[in-house]
């Protein structure tokens, strides 16, 4: 989605300690790609940069937004959702969302522009958590991470919540085991007829 803040925080999280390399054998990379190191780990920042274009039409940009990101999402452990916390949960927002869900990544949303939320008191940072919490209530499991690519609030945070996710999303789960759940759940929640 435009305008949420996604090249602010790739140039935020890059401009404190970008690393220029050459191509690694075996990775993909693309203009949009950009490589960090946090802690000695290295992370590429796959971008959905391109997505405006201006002067088209409404409903080619759509179809392009949703094509790019599916092939960037294609290429990701980890997708990252921004939002735009300060104006709350929009369609476009979801539909996003939608497309995480749908290619069946781990997935971390991040709001952003919290600094303009917190400027309005506690009382905001909680209507605004709970409206896009509601907004998302389909991907209840997806963690909630407010930052500031502007003030630099919470980017920190993001590194531990990607390798999390990325070790969730990299576990083999046994069929044993797996069964063993359904039976469990079913039991609990009676599928309706
Ligand atoms: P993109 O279209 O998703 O790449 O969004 P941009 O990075 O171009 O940001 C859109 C606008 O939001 C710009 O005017 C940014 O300065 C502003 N912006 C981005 N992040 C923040 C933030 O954390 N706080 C505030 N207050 N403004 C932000």
């Amino acid at each position: 989605r435009p305008n949420v803040g996604k090249s602010s925080l790739v140039n935020r999280l890059a401009g404190e300690d970008r690393v220029v390399v050459a191509d690694e054998p075996g990775t993909t990379r693309d203009a949009t790609d950009t490589r960090i190191e946090r802690n000695g780990q290295a992370f590429i920042l796959i971008d959905t940069a391109g997505l405006r274009r201006p002067g088209r039409r409404e409903g080619l940009v759509e179809r392009t937004s949703a094509l790019m990101t599916v092939r960037a999402l294609e290429r990701a452990d980890v997708a990252l959702v921004l939002i735009d916390a300060n104006e709350g949960f929009t369609d476009q927002d979801a539909r996003v969302a939608g497309l995480v869900r749908d290619r069946g990544r781990a997935c971390a949303v991040l709001l952003n522009k919290w600094d303009l939320v917190e400027q309005q008191g506690a009382d905001a940072k909680h209507r605004v958590r709970d409206g896009i919490a509601q907004g998302l209530r389909f991907m209840a499991d997806a963690p909630l991470h407010p930052i500031s690519a502007r003030t630099g609030r919470g980017l920190d945070g993001i590194f531990p919540l990607v390798r999390r996710l990325e070790a969730a999303s990299a576990r083999r789960i046994g069929t044993a085991e797996l069964n063993r759940w359904l039976r469990a759940t079913v039991a609990k929640h009676e599928p309706a007829m």
